[in-house]
């Protein structure tokens, strides 16, 4: 039910955080968020109010320590339909090993299809939820991608999502964080909403501009069927076909 993305110089874990919290008088029932800090992903993630989120954050000594350092990272506050609200369903929902996490706002509404596909071939699922196929099929995509030579590991995971994106049916705002292209946060969105926020030396991604607003109030509103991709200074649009292609620019002028 909410988004938030930060990739920038500064810990992420406070301002995704914040950001939910922003976020909450959309309502929700689960809160999770993934942080990317030196070659690793870490995920927190509980059913229930932010207050849990909090909780578990500050009871992890290993998930804590590098978590509270990390300056990439994604958050989500969930609104459960498909998967009853625990801590299995919340959201970020990884892949099977644990390298790359998605959180997802809206229905896969071809997941069934594409869950039995990916079990076929021996993938394990840990939820009940539609957007857990996200994360398998992009993993299986940066696995193809990354046997091609390839050293921009942001730009593999961006093409990624595109794959992904052309397969999926239905409303969905996704955002990807990979251990494996550490400073970069990539999205996608369609029939659901996707803003990005431009910082100075820092970029965010959210549902809803409220998220990022005490940051900054330069906001780009993204199309339908996009992908972006956000470093610490670069944002980059394309459509689900890899053309070039951009949002609308804004400035939020209202009061938060
Ligand atoms: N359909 C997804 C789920 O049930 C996402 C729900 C949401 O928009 O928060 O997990």
């Amino acid at each position: 039910c909410g988004i938030v993305g930060f990739v920038g110089a500064r810990p992420a874990l406070g301002i995704v955080v914040d950001g939910l919290r922003r976020l909450e008088y959309r309502g929700y029932d689960s809160a999770g968020v993934a942080i990317v800090d030196g070659g690793e992903l870490l995920v927190r993630k509980r059913a229930g109010k932010l207050a849990n989120l909090e909780k578990a954050l500050a009871g992890s000594p290993d998930g804590g320590a590098a978590m509270a350092v990390g300056t990439s990272g994604i958050g989500h506050t969930r609104w459960a339909t498909h998967g009853g609200p625990t801590d299995r369903n919340a959201h970020p929902h990884r892949s099977a090993d644990g390298r790359v996490a998605v959180i997802h706002n809206g229905i896969i509404e071809n997941f069934a299809r594409l869950r039995a596909e990916l079990e076929a071939t021996g993938v394990e699922f840990a939820s009940d939820t539609d957007t857990e196929v996200a994360a398998h099929l992009l993993a299986a995509e940066l696995a193809v991608l990354r046997a091609q030579e390839s050293d921009d590991q942001g730009e593999v995971l961006a093409e990624a999502m595109r794959r992904v994106c052309r397969r999926l049916e239905g409303a969905f705002t996704l955002l990807a964080i990979d251990a494996d292209a550490p400073g970069v946060v990539v999205g996608a969105r369609r029939n659901s909403p996707l803003v990005v926020g431009r910082g100075q030396g820092e970029n965010y991604l959210a549902s809803d501009v409220s998220a990022f607003i005490e940051h900054t109030r330069e906001a780009i509103e993204l199309g339908q069927d996009q992908v972006v991709k956000i470093s610490a200074d670069e944002i980059v649009i394309t459509t689900f076909d890899g053309q070039p292609s951009q949002g609308k620019d804004y400035h939020v002028n209202w009061d938060a």
